[in-house]
């Protein structure tokens, strides 16, 4: 894989390069500790060095509320709103990021394939950047490395005097076409980037541990913490729910339809017409997203459905953490089921 050298002084002439290829998205300060996905439009605003956005770049490819079309009762007529798909280039973007883009792929391409996310999901490229665990990180243990290359198409990954940069696909080799004075890199020693949060168990045997885990006493302890706001969900790269709604004007002559986020720890979410709701219990709602991101959707792909970026442990309200929550249910695991502790080899170091 060919590999540069990138001085942090020439970051922003590669970024002003990029913006004549097509819209830039990259990392910006959003007030004093937060960070957000935006447009570019003066190089020297972007933040490589970041821990996480708040929202990751699922909003631009699933919008949190995107109309869908609007009609005329009059007529009889609809007419279907068409999403742009300009092209779009995704600047320090972290693997862990990147491969919940490639987990939605694969939810809006089964079945019935979803083509507004499809479409604008169509003409992207994606530049990772490597990152610095922080406390809520904990993406090594469900398989995703920080130099996890696996759909980017340059990576830039920092070390003490500036980045290299890898040319992944022949689509990021296009993308540095006419940014000359580029410099091979040489071999270097791979960083060391210790992960402080960790699941316990390898994410291969999680699936064995929520087959026990269903009347668990866990889900009922967070519930009494939950305050059921549902922000793990609006912020978690890999909840894919909405919700549909017709809104027609006050003539009742004419309308649009909408399509907005939606998340399962709402108390709304399942509830049904006749006004019964089969998760009215915040326990009820906990185990079954946890079940979404470890055992429903990883028995049928292999892969856990939750990559680890900590979003929903730094940003919920009561401070469940999603970690503690599972290594919980591993501990049970070992008293009731293993009668043992495990071995230490058995653990995600
Ligand atoms: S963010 Fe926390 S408090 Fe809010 S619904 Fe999720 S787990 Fe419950
Ligand atoms: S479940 Fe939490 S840690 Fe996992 S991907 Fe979603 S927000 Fe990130």
């Amino acid at each position: 894989m060919e590999k540069f050298n990138l001085s942090t002084s020439r970051l922003n002439a590669l970024i002003k390069h990029l913006m004549t290829r097509g819209i830039v998205y990259a990392p910006h300060k959003n007030g004093e500790v937060s960070f957000s996905f935006d447009e570019v439009r003066d190089p020297g605003k972007v933040i490589l060095n970041y821990n996480r956005t708040l929202q990751s770049i699922k909003k631009y490819f699933l919008p949190p509320r995107e109309q869908l079309l609007s009609f005329s009762l009059k007529s009889g007529s609809l007419s279907k709103v068409e999403p742009e798909n300009p092209l779009r280039i995704f600047l320090g973007v972290h693997s862990y990021d990147m491969q919940a883009v490639l987990r939605l792929d694969y939810n809006f391409s089964q079945g019935n394939p979803e083509l507004n996310y499809l479409k604008r999901r169509q003409n992207s490229l994606f530049i990772g950047v490597s990152f610095e665990p922080d406390t809520y990180h904990f993406s090594r243990s469900v398989g995703i490395m920080v130099e996890e290359f696996d759909g980017f198409d340059l990576f830039l990954d920092k070390h003490s005097s500036g980045y290299t940069l890898y040319v992944v696909t022949q689509a990021g080799e296009e993308l540095l076409s006419g940014f000359d004075h580029l410099e091979e890199a040489p071999d270097r020693p791979a960083t060391h980037r210790e992960f402080r949060n960790k699941i316990k168990y390898n994410f291969n045997r999680l699936s064995e541990v929520f087959d026990h885990a269903w009347d668990s006493s866990v889900w009922e302890e967070i519930a009494q913490r939950c305050v059921g706001c549902g922000t793990c969900n609006l912020v978690c790269p890999t909840c894919y729910c909405f919700d549909v709604e017709d809104d027609v004007n006050l003539s009742l002559a004419d309308g649009s339809r909408y399509r907005s986020w939606d998340g399962c720890m709402l108390n709304s979410f399942a509830k049904v017409a006749g006004g019964e709701n089969f998760r009215a219990d915040l326990s009820d709602r906990q185990r079954h997203r946890v079940y979404r991101k470890f055992k429903y959707i990883t028995d049928v792909t292999g892969e856990p459905w939750c990559v680890g970026c900590g979003r929903c442990t730094a940003y919920c309200t009561a401070g469940i953490s999603i970690v503690e929550t599972v290594n919980r249910l591993c501990e049970e695991y070992e008293q009731t089921v293993l009668r043992k502790p495990l071995a230490k080899q058995d653990w995600v170091l």
